[in-house]
């Protein structure tokens, strides 16, 4: 059995940092729990989540582009650190872009959604609030060019374990490591700033004028002017109530964002991530085969770094043809994104963990 070494787990920064690479077992390809659970998890890369204190907090975030299967094993994660003594609860945030919404409430229930696969109680906590309310900013932090805005329960925690699935299903985007933490970890403020760079618009059409978002904007940008609703784009901070308030449309933003803003924010979000909870963040990256419901396990990959292991993961699938080309793309914009804003090494050593 290969030895993981706990020096090997570092990061530092123009380091060529360490990614281990499970490959599926062979006997357990029936059972994909069971692979998760016996193989990734087990005693092989333990010592990856052992560095978290004993009795930490830890939260087990998906990302959301498979959600069977990351649900699967999200759940499996956390109940793998319970089962070790320490308190793992899955783990989401508010998200309001393109015609997507969901708050804590629409999280809660995917998170249901893994109970029930697993048929387990596992604990659900929503990081920034039920509506994205509670954010901690990152506002002219030391280690940060611009601001970062992200979930405010992030300080309170002892580890992050991050679980992406990279299947052939993805037509367009990998929502890998970096993906998960920045985007993911990020509060709804700060997501609304990752795809857009104006503040919203009036729909004059579907705007009754019901002043709601005039009571509840915080940043009192909001007025009726000859009888509609006008934003003063000097005052709004981006936050996205009155879009969420304005239920018919009356309110929406331009998602106008290019990829370069988009990949370039994404970083600098999972940089804030990193520098609250530095070095307590594992990456996990399930890579499948196949497709849709029919998707088989080819392997995971585990590290400290988001950026190594989004980039060994791109090459594994590019490799071995398991995604399109266009997600290979997409994702490859990321990893460079990312390794420019220091997130992490674009350099690795792979070491396959043999069993
Ligand atoms: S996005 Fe927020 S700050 Fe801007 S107008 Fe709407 S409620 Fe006010």
């Amino acid at each position: 059995m290969t030895k993981i070494k706990h020096n090997d787990l570092s990061c530092k920064k123009n380091t060529v940092a360490h990614v281990y690479y499970v490959p599926a077992s062979v006997q357990y390809t029936t059972d994909r729990e069971l692979f998760v659970l016996e193989t990734i998890l087990g005693h092989r890369t333990y010592p990856f989540l052992s560095r978290f204190k004993i009795h930490g907090v830890v939260g087990v975030k998906s990302c959301e582009n498979f959600p069977a299967e990351t649900l699967r094993y999200t759940g499996a994660f956390a109940r793998l650190l319970n089962k070790n003594e320490q308190f793992a609860f899955l783990c989401n945030t508010s998200n309001q872009h393109l015609d997507y919404k969901s708050h804590g409430i629409v999280c809660a229930y995917r998170a249901l959604d893994a109970c029930a696969i697993s048929g387990e109680y596992i604990p659900f906590m929503t990081l920034d609030g039920i509506y994205g309310e509670h954010e901690i900013s990152r506002k002219n932090h030391r280690d940060l060019e611009a601001d970062v805005y992200l979930a405010g329960e992030l300080p309170n925690l002892d580890g992050v374990v991050s679980v992406c699935c990279f299947a052939p299903s993805m037509e367009m985007s990998v929502c890998g490591s970096i993906i998960n933490l920045g985007q993911g970890l990020a509060s709804k403020k700060g997501k609304i700033h990752q795809r857009t760079t104006s503040c919203p618009q009036v729909n004059v059409k579907k705007c009754y004028a019901c002043r709601r978002c005039v009571r509840e904007c915080p940043s009192h940008a909001i007025a009726i002017v000859d009888g509609h609703v006008a934003i003063d784009s000097r005052k709004c901070i981006k936050c996205g109530k009155c879009v969420e308030i304005a239920y018919y449309g009356g309110i929406t933003y331009d998602w106008n964002a290019t990829p370069e803003h988009y990949y370039e924010s994404v970083a600098r979000h999972a940089k804030g991530v990193l520098s609250v909870l530095a070095h307590k963040v594992v990456c996990v990256n399930i890579i499948m085969s196949g497709n849709g419901n029919g998707s088989s396990f080819s392997g995971a990959m585990v590290s400290l770094d988001p950026v190594a292991v989004d980039c060994a993961t791109l090459d594994f699938c590019e490799n071995h043809q398991l995604l399109p080309l266009e997600s290979v793309q997409c994702g490859r914009g990321q990893v460079n994104a990312a390794h420019s804003a220091g997130v992490g090494n674009i350099k690795y050593k792979i070491q396959t963990v043999a069993y």
